[in-house]
């Protein structure tokens, strides 16, 4: 439950997500919901920060580009803390997020099927050989076009009631959430003031692949300081898993970490930091459920 953190239904849910990613509205729509996102994120995260912190985050000024590129970046443009998100982002955590509502609903076999194609087509539309010739992503209830297991998805899309819309709308805001935080990270904790260097030295990779564990771990403690849940990071999870050797953010993007061991050590340190606050808390058990599917849909003989 994200309680304190509800923008209402802004993000929409069949139709948008069956619109044509290129659709100009469609994008414009994305857009303009992550700005909100931003804008109602500010003030819950501003009283966890120290005022060093805040200072930083009151000088950011956050882009968000209606294009759909999967991409989130950190950088200092002429002097000017800037995050920019592309629109991208937004439509992966939608099209994820749908993919997720399909499992919670008991349909395993689409969800696990859908979740596999759609990560696979996101990393093929990523790759800069592939930018004129970029595969659709489907829609769960579309996908049931081409996949047996999904046949029924469109009535579980059309009957889905005020609660069910809540739970897909946490997952897509809380994991765009992230994203706008690990790259707030990059700026607080110095790394966009000190890159790793251009280079591709050992040195200067392991330095890269800290700097994004650092950012990973500082996004996931300022969710759980606002008292949001964790279980719904888990499209920004697979988003890592799948991406991040392509275009979370371009240019370091070979430095990353391998993604599903990035995305394998984030719910790691997600148990580990729930653990520290709450050691009851079903986050424990959740996460540790969530790394048995992760690590069956990004095992390459899959
Ligand atoms: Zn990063």
């Amino acid at each position: 439950m994200l309680g304190r953190f509800s923008l209402g239904l802004l993000f929409c849910f069949l139709i948008c997500a069956q619109a044509p990613a290129q659709d100009a509205a469609y994008q414009d729509h994305l857009a303009s919901n992550t700005r909100k996102l931003v804008t109602n994120l500010r003030p819950l995260l501003r009283p966890t920060l120290q005022a060093f912190e805040a200072s930083i985050l009151d000088d950011i000024d956050f882009r968000i580009v209606p294009d759909l590129i999967y991409q989130g970046l950190a950088r200092r443009i002429g002097g000017k803390r800037v995050v920019i998100i592309y629109s991208g982002i937004p439509f992966m955590m939608e099209v994820l997020s749908n993919s997720m509502f399909v499992g919670l609903q008991g349909k395993r076999e689409c969800y696990e099927r859908h979740l596999k194609s759609s990560l696979e087509t996101f990393v093929y539309n990523s790759d800069p050989n592939h930018q004129a010739n970029k595969r659709p992503v489907f829609h769960p209830a579309a996908y049931a076009n081409f996949e047996l297991s999904c046949a029924g998805a469109e009535q579980i899309f059309a009957n889905m009631d005020a609660r069910q819309r809540q739970v897909v709308a946490d997952f897509i805001q809380t994991s765009i959430a992230a994203v706008i935080l690990h790259e707030i990270a990059h700026h607080v904790l110095g790394h966009v003031d000190n890159p790793p260097g251009p280079g591709m030295s050992p040195a200067a990779l392991e330095r890269s692949r800290q700097d994004e564990d650092a950012a990973d771990r500082w996004a996931i403690r300022k969710l759980l300081e606002m008292k949001m849940s964790l279980l719904p990071t888990i499209p920004y999870l697979l988003m890592t898993a799948a991406l991040t050797d392509y275009t979370l953010e371009a240019e370091r993007a070979s430095t990353h970490p391998l993604g599903a061991r990035r995305a394998l050590g984030l719910l790691d340190n997600i148990a580990v930091e729930v653990n520290k606050i709450d050691p009851d808390s079903p986050v424990v058990g959740q996460v540790k459920d969530f790394r048995k599917v992760l690590n069956n849909i990004t095992s390459p003989q899959n």
